[in-house]
């Protein structure tokens, strides 16, 4: 039934009535988001952005689970990722324990077989039964006793891949942005003439992410606090509507919602603390940005300076950090 109070999905335009509505997440719940709202959009147009979603899930998810990160749904799932030294493929769970795809086994120089264990004792049984079949004398149970317990923790270098600028992760991304705003003003005649290209239909240059030699938030992890941010600001003198994005207190992303905004000038800002799960909102005083520089952003070419390769290591430090505390816990 309209009523009203019936508020429109801000993409088919049609009434979001009863047994049409969505829950949506304004940031993904898969990455640890919090808030969330009914009055976006309708039920029929969410699976539109089901791809984007699912792929900034998985690009983000090593971080979510290695931060083992709470979501309203699901559980976090071991991370596949690569030994430095050996090349060799393993998980990694939500506290830094590695978990070999498969056992290792080596022949040592006394005769003796060094074994080491992946977790997954029936494959192991397996390989040991084949090389009983060569060698009837080779005692399994004794060898299994032997076994050396692989490496329990992340004191080894390894390396994991995610992608942070592709095309369908700058249209995820403002989604996130266009969602925010929409939640805040409840309005949405100035960010229309992005639906296409959220449906991925046209394309336009609109999200960048940005270095962080641009502090656009409070650096946190160095406090031992990692957020998801937002800010989203309309300039009426500067005509310009646009957000901000920030993943893990590492990845920044603008996202220009309107360079020819009509509207009034207003702001809002809003992050969810991972580690304690609290959501503050307003968050911070919103810092001015300017239509130059946010058109200078999006117009620069991506290459990530030193300022950028420092933040990263101040979030893998962060991660080992909270990991050694949840294994203590
Ligand atoms: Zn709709």
């Amino acid at each position: 039934m309209i009523s009203e109070n019936s508020v429109k999905c801000y993409i088919c335009e049609q009434y979001i009535v009863d047994g049409n509505t969505y829950d949506e997440h304004i940031i993904l719940n898969a990455l640890g988001g919090r808030l969330h709202s009914k009055n976006l959009f309708c039920r029929q147009c969410a699976p539109l952005f089901d791809k984007i979603d699912a792929e900034l899930a998985k690009q983000f998810n090593p971080l979510a689970n290695l931060l083992n990160v709470k979501r309203h749904r699901g559980q976090p799932q071991p991370i596949q990722a690569k030994i430095v030294n050996s090349g060799e493929q393993i998980y990694i769970d939500c506290v830094g324990k590695i978990r070999r795809l498969k056992p290792t086994i080596n022949h040592e120089k006394n005769g003796r077989l060094r074994i080491t264990t992946g977790g997954n004792e029936n494959k192991l049984k397996e390989i040991l039964n084949g090389l009983k079949r060569r060698n009837p004398t080779l005692d399994i149970n004794k060898e299994l006793k032997s076994a050396v317990k692989s490496k329990s923790s992340l004191d080894t270098q390894i390396k994991f891949h995610f992608e942070v600028s592709s095309d369908t992760i700058y249209r995820a991304i403002c989604k996130i942005a266009m969602n925010f705003y929409v939640y805040s003003t409840r309005e949405y005649s100035h960010i229309n003439h992005l639906i296409p290209y959220l449906k991925g239909e046209e394309a336009i240059d609109c999200v960048k992410i940005c270095d962080s030699i641009y502090e656009f938030f409070p650096f946190s992890l160095t406090r031992g606090e990692v957020f998801h941010s937002l800010i989203v600001r309309g300039d009426s003198e500067e005509k310009i509507l646009y957000g901000v994005v920030q993943m893990f207190s590492t990845f920044q992303y603008i996202v220009l919602l309107s360079k020819r905004y009509e509207g009034q000038g207003f702001s809002d800002s809003y992050c969810f603390d991972l580690t304690k799960r609290i959501q503050h909102r307003p968050f911070l005083e919103i810092p001015y940005i300017s239509k130059s520089l946010i058109l200078e952003i999006l117009g620069q070419q991506l290459c990530p300076s030193s300022h950028f390769k420092t933040r990263i290591n101040d979030l893998a430090k962060f991660i080992q950090i909270h990991q050694h505390s949840a294994r203590l816990s």
